[in-house]
């Protein structure tokens, strides 16, 4: 595995400098990318919802590969990005790709977690992803496209390709969970349950502790949380010590940079209820299934994913830190059942010990534990 080496200049002087400028009504973008130029192509996803993409466009050369980024529900493309860190997208651009940047509709650099017309899973595979991978092959012409995908941001595109909807990438590294999303047993009850009372009195659940307020019921969680938590910042606890009240954990504690532990409230945003059911439905059947029925629009979309994966067409990296917290063994599994069932995919598991779930692409080691077990496999297939 190659070691990426990890930037000498501060952190902190990149942070002191306003976030980058982005089209109107995506939140500003913070980046230290050696650079690079950042080119941005918003787009209006089929039904409607405005969601962003970026290039990340590296000086004078447009024959590179391409590797689409995916983050998780309720983060942003902002995790790939981070000034304080090494960060994945400069990482890959001194690996020689060129990194997209997709905000799909959870993002927190977008409103529609917190207001706008409900969405499920479903319409990411549906509309958000097929759609991005298709504009961003408007722009790249026959080079190779990767994707790089983390969490719901990974489990919505194994849909996406089940559904044979993304097709002819170069290859897939999925973070955390792909097709088999199995929750970490202190998660499961609260999941199942909890969030299901909580769900007819809030429509989401802010992590930072300023909007919450001191007695409103966005504070329940945040006291809940607070039980045996180490660290004294509110946001952390929520995160690190509940994910949002299921009793899951995002990240192991000493992972990360000071700064990103300071400014948690600003890379993850409010996680919304209506998404719950889909999670549930997911996570029972130890698959990722199709929410919408009866509804001709989603007919595309397979019952199953997993029972579709033979339509999967490029060679897949599961990528899972040991100590995650949220998804398990959830990618080691998945691995086990794909190379018995589907022998004929090139599908390979990695575990990256020492970090939890969002830690391997955030973390302030991510550099040199993870990102080159990444630019290996896409060195292999470009
Ligand atoms: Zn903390």
């Amino acid at each position: 595995m190659k070691l990426l080496p990890i930037p000498s200049r501060s952190a902190r002087r990149y942070l002191a400098r306003p976030a980058l400028t982005a089209p109107n009504g995506l939140r500003p973008l913070r980046a230290d990318l050696d650079g690079a130029r950042i080119e941005h192509f918003p787009f209006r996803a089929a039904d409607g919802t405005r969601l962003g993409l970026a290039r990340v466009a590296p000086h004078g050369d447009d024959t590179r590969p391409a590797v689409l980024l995916l983050h998780g529900h309720t983060a942003s493309a902002e995790m790939f990005t981070l000034p304080e860190t090494r960060n994945l997208a400069a990482a890959l651009l001194d690996a020689g790709y060129e990194p997209w940047l997709l905000d799909w509709r959870g993002s927190c650099r977008l409103p529609y977690n917190e207001r706008g017309p409900r969405y499920s899973y479903d319409d990411v595979s549906l509309y958000d992803i097929p759609e991005a991978v298709a504009q961003v092959r408007g722009r790249i012409g026959g080079r190779p496209l990767f994707a790089v995908a983390h969490c719901i941001g990974a489990m919505t595109l194994s849909m996406s390709m089940a559904a044979g909807l993304v097709t002819g990438l170069a290859g897939v590294v999925a973070q955390g969970v792909f097709l088999t999303p199995k929750l970490y047993g202190r998660a499961r009850l609260p999941m199942h349950l909890g969030t299901e009372l909580l769900r007819g009195r809030m429509s989401h659940q802010v992590v930072d502790f300023k909007r919450a307020g001191l007695f409103s019921k966005q504070s329940l969680l945040f006291a809940l949380a607070a039980r045996g938590a180490d660290c004294p910042d509110p946001t952390c606890q929520i995160l690190h010590n509940s994910a949002w009240g299921t009793g899951a954990s995002l990240f192991v504690h000493d992972n990360l940079h000071p700064d990103t532990h300071d400014r948690l409230a600003q890379l993850f945003g409010p996680a919304p209820f209506f998404t719950v059911p889909h999670l549930r439905q997911n996570e029972l059947a130890h698959a990722v299934t199709r929410w919408n029925h009866g509804d001709r629009r989603y007919a595309a979309l397979p019952e199953n994913a997993l029972d579709h994966a033979d339509r999967i067409d490029c060679p897949v990296l599961l990528l899972s830190g040991s100590q995650n917290k949220l998804w398990a063994d959830s990618n080691k599994v998945c691995h086990e059942v794909l190379t018995s069932r589907h022998p004929q995919l090139d599908v390979r598991y990695t575990e990256i010990p020492g970090y939890g779930h969002v830690d391997p692409f955030i973390g302030r080691g991510a550099a040199l534990d993870v990102f080159g077990h990444i630019t290996d496999f896409l060195d292999t297939h470009r």
